[in-house]
Formats: structure tokens, C-alpha cells, sequence
């Protein structure tokens, strides 16, 4: 069995200041804890070739595969709002693209593959395999959530430890994307004025993701329209992305970077889940918010090339995040109407879901069985005072029954409604037996979110249910 990945590599033939090339560096005694079986098939690549020690060998960066060029790429960032001029890979390698069965380009990249020219001083370039674990379970359940997202390929432990707080067993994660730009790699060769290469980039993430664009301007709004739409479904979601800072936001409108992000359990707008945003910079209801100030970073990136005239150019940046506060209302209108099983939207609508969650937020209905439980009528058990909840009910049920059959409106409800979500303490759990050397409940947990709208069944029925106290997770780490 001989080991094939159809690499046909466009971000190497940039020029050389977009990146440092390097091969990974060699792990001790690579095992392979999880493999997308599907999603290398998608890519063109035969599983069981994966699972051979060649591709083991290249999972764990062991090995470089026949066309894979690996390289860090740059890029800079703002992080929690300070401005850092060199990010860049510090802990992964881009190995590749290829294009998958559906014609489109998808990068490659291993993450925890060792130091790189952009490593953070006396860091080590690795990854601790908890973090990794999580990062595969959370994007393959936003997945199958319908979010957009990066996805994961594979998970191998390295056999040798990395020092977080303490030792901890290391991992090494494949990751694919639609591409790795972010607004920092904008940010990158905007701050050195390297305009010439602003073009370049601009070009580049036209042709790869937005081949209608027929420029700059037309980049700018299709990159502020997907994230409109994408910070929408997280909060369709429950989902708290927890650092959404320039280098995390995807020029594709993929979620990207899984750190400390945390699907929420009883609703509450301002929840923080990372230890490290002591300030709630990035707490669940401030997102939409955070997200027009990184995309203000990026208009301001491209001004540059938006027109000769520096004054004009600003003026059509500002114009083009302008519209991004009506965009994210009408994507979150969308959102919350399908959640609420409505066909279309009327006016009022918006109205009704934020009366729901303001009723949620008082009483910490669980947000996940909430909006589950509007399909068979046990959303009011989440409420511990449920006579303010039926009022809703009751209006919510005029306005939901206008020209609908109740059983469309039930399987509106439960398309758009998960009744499983990778809950905190359920990943923590799962990680921890991984840990100890038991993938069962990891398994299972994967199994289970890869259908997340489908009725529970009684294997999979204590994946609905919130913590209990003394199993509630309150702080999640970056895991870097
Ligand atoms: P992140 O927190 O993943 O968004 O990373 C922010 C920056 O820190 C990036 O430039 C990373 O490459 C770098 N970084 C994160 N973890 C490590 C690590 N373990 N070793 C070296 N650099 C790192
Ligand atoms: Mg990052």
C-alpha cells in the first residue's frame, strides 16, 4: 500500500517573503488515535494508505509525502486588540494542497509539528494531544452542523510529552481548509507597505475562493458577506469561537482556529468560557461586534488597492463595512427564523426570537433543549417558571401555524435545531479517557455529533442532557 496525496501546490509558487519553507520535525513514536475516513476519501486519498505506517509517518511529519512542499506561512495579527506585526505558523506547517471530488482547492497543514521560524520565543511548537482531540471533535461537529468550517483529517500522538502546566502527552493534527488566509496575512504586508504583494494576495484569495469577484471592492464585500452569515450560525449555534482575533478570522468564512471556543449549555448572552479573556472581549453576544471591528482591519488592509486616491479609497472601505451591521441582521434573521421552524419572514419575527432568548437568559434555560424541545413541546420543561415561557408559546404557536401544516413545522424545527452539540463536559470527559488510553467514549462522542439533528436515540440520549454541577466545565484553554 503506497501512500498518494495528488498535492498540486499554489501558495509555494508565491513569492518567497509569503512564507518560510522547512520540512516538519521528526515525533518519537507516532501513533494514529483518530482518522476522517470520509474526508480523505473527499481529498482524494485512500484511508487505509493513511493508516499505513508511511502514512502514519506523514501525519506525525515523520515523513514528507511525494509533492508535498512544506512551509510556515506568514502573517501578523491583532490579539485581544494589541497588534503583533510577525505571527505565522509557530506550531504548523502547511504541507499541500489538493483538489478534493468536488473540484475544490483544500490545504493541508499539520499543526504541533514542531518549531518554525515564527515560534513563539521558548515555545516548542507543539501541541498537547488533548487539544488536538478536541479541535477534531468540535470542527467535524460544526460540520455537521452546517457551519462552515476547517475540518480535521487525522489525530497522532507523537509518544513524547510537552510541558503545558504540566507534562502532558503530545499530538499532532491534520488540518484541512478551504485556504489558511487570514485577515493577518493581509495585516502581514499591509503594516510593511508591501503593496506589490497586497496585490498578489488579493488575487490569489479571488481566484481561490470568490471567482465571480472581478476585484479588490468585490473581495472586500464577499469576505465581510460570509463572515456576516458565519457569526450568525455560531449564535444560531450557541457557539463561543472565545479568540477571535485578525489571525483567526478566515478570509474563506470557514471557522477557524479551535481553542478555548465552547458551545454554551444554559443561555446566557455575555457567557466566557477561555481562561484567557478575562475581559469578555470575546463573550458569546459580543461577537458580531468583535467581527466588524476585524473586519474594519481588513478594509483597511486593502485600501491601497481600492483606489489611487487615498481619500476615495477610505471612503469605499468604509462604505463596503458599512454595510455589515444590516448584513449580520438580516444572516441572524435567517437563522433565528429557521429556529423558530418559520418558512419565511415577516415582520415581528426578529422580535419573537429575542423575546425567547431574553426569557432564557432570566431563567438559564438550557439553550441547546430550548430550541429542540419547540419541536415536541417539551421546551418548557427548560424553564423553571414556565408561565412566562407559555405566553411566548402561545404567540409563538399563532404566528408559526399561519399556512403550515404542524408536522412541516416540526421538521423545520428539528432541521434547524440540533439535539446534540459537543457540550463541554462531554468532550472533556471523552479527552480525558482518550488520555488514559480508552478512545471508546471519543468514538462514540464523533459518532454521535455526525448527526446531530437526528432523535436521540438511548445510546446516544446522554449526549442531550447539561451538566450536571459537579460535572460543569467553566474555564476552556487555548492549548497552545
Ligand atoms: P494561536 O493561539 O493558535 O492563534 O497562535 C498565536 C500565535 O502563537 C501564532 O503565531 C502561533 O504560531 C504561535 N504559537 C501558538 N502556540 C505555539 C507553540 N506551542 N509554539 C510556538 N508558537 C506557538
Ligand atoms: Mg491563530
Amino acid at each position: 500500500m503506497t501512500l498518494q496525496i495528488p498535492f498540486d501546490n499554489s501558495y509555494a509558487r508565491l513569492p518567497e517573503r509569503f512564507y518560510v519553507r522547512q520540512p516538519p520535525v521528526p515525533v518519537a513514536r507516532p501513533e494514529l488515535v483518530l482518522l476522517n475516513r470520509v474526508l480523505a476519501t473527499d481529498l482524494g486519498i485512500d484511508p487505509a494508505a493513511l493508516q499505513s505506517d508511511e502514512g502514519i509517518a506523514v501525519l506525525s511529519g515523520n515523513a514528507v509525502a511525494m509533492g508535498s512542499e512544506p512551509l510556515a506561512q506568514a502573517y501578523s495579527g491583532h490579539q485581544f486588540g494589541g497588534f503583533s506585526p510577525v505571527l505565522g505558523d509557530g506550531r504548523a506547517l502547511l504541507l499541500g494542497e489538493v483538489m478534493d471530488r468536488r473540484g475544490r482547492r483544500r490545504d493541508i497543514q499539520l499543526k504541533g509539528s514542531g518549531r518554525t521560524a515564527f515560534s513563539r520565543p521558548g515555545s516548542d511548537g507543539r501541541s498537547p494531544l488533548g487539544p488536538a482531540i478536541r479541535e477534531f471533535i468540535v470542527s467535524e461537529a460544526m460540520h455537521a452542523l452546517g457551519i462552515p468550517t476547517t475540518r480535521s483529517l487525522a489525530v497522532v500522538a507523537t509518544g513524547e510529552s510537552v510541558r503545558r502546566n504540566g507534562p502532558e502527552p503530545g499530538g499532532v493534527l491534520t488540518r484541512i481548509a478551504a485556504s489558511h488566509l487570514r485577515i493577518g496575512t493581509f495585516q502581514f504586508f499591509a503594516v510593511r507597505q508591501d503593496i506589490e504583494a497586497l496585490r498578489l494576495l488579493a488575487d490569489f484569495a479571488i481566484v481561490r475562493h470568490f471567482p465571480e469577484a472581478e476585484g479588490p471592492l468585490d473581495l472586500l464585500n464577499a469576505v465581510i458577506a460570509r463572515q456576516a452569515d458565519l457569526v450568525a450560525r455560531w449564535m444560531g449555534a450557541g457557539f463561543i469561537h472565545g479568540v477571535m482575533n485578525t489571525d483567526n478570522t478566515a478570509i474563506s468564512g470557514e471557522t477557524i482556529d479551535y481553542g478555548p471556543c465552547a458551545f454554551m449549555d444554559e443561555y446566557h448572552p455575555q457567557t466566557v468560557f477561555s481562561s484567557i479573556d478575562r475581559h469578555g472581549r470575546y463573550a458569546f453576544d459580543r461577537q458580531a461586534g468583535v467581527l466588524a471591528w476585524n473586519l474594519a482591519q481588513f478594509a483597511s488592509c486593502l485600501v491601497p488597492l481600492l483606489d489611487r486616491d487615498t481619500d476615495t479609497a477610505v471612503r469605499i472601505a468604509q462604505g463596503a463595512v458599512g454595510a455589515y451591521p444590516a448584513l449580520v441582521e438580516r444572516s441572524w434573521g435567517a437563522v433565528f427564523a429557521a429556529k423558530l421552524g418559520l418558512a419565511e419572514i415577516r415582520g415581528g419575527d426578529d422580535t419573537l426570537a429575542v423575546e425567547l432568548l431574553d426569557l432564557m437568559a432570566r431563567q438559564q434555560a438550557d439553550f441547546t433543549n430550548t430550541f429542540r424541545g419547540l419541536a415536541d413541546g417539551s421546551a418548557g420543561a427548560q424553564f423553571t417558571d414556565p408561565a412566562p415561557f407559555d405566553t411566548w408559546e402561545s404567540r409563538w404557536r399563532q404566528r408559526v401555524a399561519q399556512g403550515a401544516a404542524p408536522e412541516a413545522v416540526a421538521a423545520r424545527l428539528r432541521a434547524a435545531n440540533p439535539a446534540i452539540v459537543p457540550r463541554n463536559h462531554r468532550v472533556a470527559e471523552a479527552i480525558s479517557a482518550a488520555e488514559a488510553g480508552d478512545l471508546a467514549p471519543v468514538h462514540r462522542l464523533i459518532a454521535a455529533l455526525r448527526t446531530p439533528f437526528a432523535s436521540p436515540d438511548t445510546a446516544t440520549h446522554a449526549l442531550t442532557k447539561p451538566p450536571a454541577d459537579d460535572e460543569r466545565v467553566r474555564q476552556t484553554f487555548c492549548g497552545t
